[in-house]
């Protein structure tokens, strides 16, 4: 829904909802008290302002990053009747963006349903319907001499199931976050600024900085106690899938630069760096599900817990059968453990674009407006001039 603008004839303004609104009550309380200035960037950028527009709340929730820090310290949390608290509100507003600017939009639903239950039940259909293909053409439990798995499923069908899948993921993140983009930075900035800002918001996503409370001693995860460990777990997660996507990058260039097919040999590159990549993402994931079911419940919104899980849940079965399939590919389960690995990673990138997968995305367009909008300057300064 949106209303006529009184400040502007002829411009709509959007109607806020429940959410919405609470984190701009709470944003508005916050700007009063500022004891937090230096936890994040969500103080600093909210004391740029002195209203709070929808665009400026979805960009604020994408900002925090439910490390608690806030929480803790607030003297208005309950039993306060303001009932202050910053990283609930600001998930739950976080979950309508995603949804709000999904592509296409119908889709966005399946940010509420994307749950454990859906994740699971997609990668065990995909692999299940892989199963009973290879039975059916008698190459389920069949050995390939050097664990060859194209003599299963050959390299362009592969190639073309998984680059279409896959490129239809990228496509429907990147209209999404540029439809987020475009409704929270309408201005633009100079070029020189704007490098600047892009090499900044890089390391800041790159270092996970806005993970350590703003003291550098952690997050609060289960209680007042900082812990680093949500951070670290960030970072296998992380990294273990920029590995996983540069030994797949890698092995593309060598089978269509080089005309080098795979198996590759352990000790070779692309096979070294999924066993890394893999291994990040066997950690990072288990301990994030592990310091997920040790959350406090006030942090976040407990609603979206069943997607986060869901998420992890199908990062770490990915890895780990991927690296079952490298010590089995030898064996006669070579065509059962590559249907099962096939299946997953399917359901993963199907699911991609609809999981928590973006929080990463969105997050890294919020932290890099931020690095732009602290380059200009204040509006609330400049006013007082
Ligand atoms: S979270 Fe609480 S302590 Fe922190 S700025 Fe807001 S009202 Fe103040
Ligand atoms: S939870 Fe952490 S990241 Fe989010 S607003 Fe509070 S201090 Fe900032």
């Amino acid at each position: 829904m949106q209303l006529f603008d009184p400040q502007a004839p002829g411009q709509l303004i959007p109607v806020l909802n429940l959410e919405e609104s609470e984190v701009q009550r709470q944003m508005t309380v916050c700007n009063a008290c500022r004891y937090c200035e230096g936890f994040c960037a969500v103080f600093p950028a909210m004391t740029r302002r002195l209203e709070f527009s929808q665009a400026d709340i979805h960009y604020l929730a994408n900002l925090c990053h439910n490390c608690g820090a806030c929480l803790h310290a607030c003297q208005y949390a309950a039993p306060h009747e303001f009932e202050i608290n910053v990283p609930k509100a600001m998930a739950k507003v976080r979950l309508d963006t995603y949804a709000e600017y999904a592509w296409p939009q119908v889709m966005g639903k399946l940010y509420r349903r994307n749950g454990l239950t859906l994740a699971l039940a997609s990668g065990a259909g995909l692999a299940l319907f892989l199963c009973l293909t290879l039975l059916a053409m008698g190459n389920l439990f069949t050995a390939m001499p050097g664990g060859n798995f194209y003599g299963i499923f050959p390299h362009n069908t592969l190639a073309l199931m998984f680059g279409a899948v896959f490129g239809f993921a990228v496509l429907a993140l990147t209209i999404g976050v540029r439809r987020f983009w475009r409704n929270v930075s309408p201005a633009d900035a100079p070029r020189q600024e704007k490098t600047a800002a892009v090499l900044e918001a890089t390391a800041n996503v790159a270092q996970l900085k806005y993970l350590d409370g703003g003291h550098g001693e952690g997050c609060n995860n289960a209680d007042d106690q900082f812990t680093q460990w949500r951070r670290r777990f960030h970072h296998f997660t992380f990294y273990g899938f920029m590995l996983c996507f540069a030994a797949t990058g890698v092995a593309t260039l060598y089978h269509f630069l080089l005309d080098w097919s795979a198996p590759y040999p352990v000790l070779s590159l692309p096979v070294m760096l999924g066993i890394t990549g893999g291994l990040g993402l066997l950690i990072g994931p288990a301990g994030l599900l592990w310091l997920n079911l040790r959350r406090h419940p006030e942090h976040g919104d407990e609603n979206q817990k069943p997607m986060d899980r869901g998420f992890i849940a199908l990062l770490f079965l990915v890895s780990a059968s991927g690296l079952a399939l490298l010590a089995f590919r030898d064996t006669t389960a070579l065509g059962l453990l590559l249907a099962i690995h096939l299946g997953l990673v399917m359901a993963f990138f199907l699911t991609m674009p609809y999981s928590k997968f973006a929080h990463g995305i969105f997050r890294s367009a919020a932290l890099l407006k931020y690095s732009i909008e602290k380059r200009q300057p204040n509006p609330i300064n400049a006013g007082s001039d």
